[in-house]
């Protein structure tokens, strides 16, 4: 198994064929990461937090659910997972536009950047952002429909363990945001073994 480490605000992607198994760890507790997977073989087919939550008919997922992409197909199942869950499908990726819309100061990355890097440099261009799977992250929906963030209840060494239902390449995000205060007091990063 090989191991990269993603410093807070940093990025890492990584290629895991299908049916092989990946784990992305929460090294020191309570970092959001933002995830994308992509068929490495139609990149324009992408993994699909609206299609998962009609196919799958929740707003959160757990182990053994399949997600899907955005052509209604198996993409990544989860297969394990440590933390206690409810990982936000909801919350689009932090960004130049979002650290002004909330009024903060803006990192010296984002998590959207981050992708459309990531992306460039297996020569794709996306004209937009597909909503990520925004694992450890928890955001509340409240009887009357509001969201509400909560800082990340995940501990150190915590880990969601997923298998590639096709051939994938997986983008990861260690977010930096403090907006919503949802990697708890820091954003320490996190790593991604394959
Ligand atoms: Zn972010």
């Amino acid at each position: 198994m090989l191991q990269r480490f993603i410093e807070p605000g940093g990025v890492a992607n990584v290629q895991i064929k299908k049916g092989k198994k990946f784990k992305i760890i929460n090294t020191f507790g309570h970092q959001v990461v933002d995830v994308w997977a992509f068929n490495s073989n139609n990149m324009s087919e992408s993994l699909s937090m609206h299609h998962s939550r009609s196919a799958l008919y929740k707003m959160w997922f757990q182990p053994d659910d399949t997600l899907v992409s955005t052509l209604f197909e198996p993409i990544i199942k989860i297969v394990s997972d440590t933390s206690n869950g409810g990982h936000d499908t909801l919350h689009a990726a932090c960004s130049k536009g979002s650290y002004k819309f909330y009024n903060t100061i803006e990192p010296i990355s984002n998590c959207t950047d981050n992708l459309k890097l990531t992306l460039n440099s297996y020569n794709f261009e996306l004209n937009h952002t597909p909503c990520p799977w925004n694992l450890f992250e928890h955001a509340f929906i409240q009887p009357d429909g509001r969201l509400e963030d909560k800082p990340s209840t995940a501990q150190p060494g915590d880990f969601v363990e997923l298998e590639a239902q096709k051939d994938l390449i997986v983008v990861c995000s260690a977010c930096p945001s403090r907006v919503g205060n949802i990697s708890a007091s820091d954003p320490k990063g996190a790593t991604i073994e394959y």
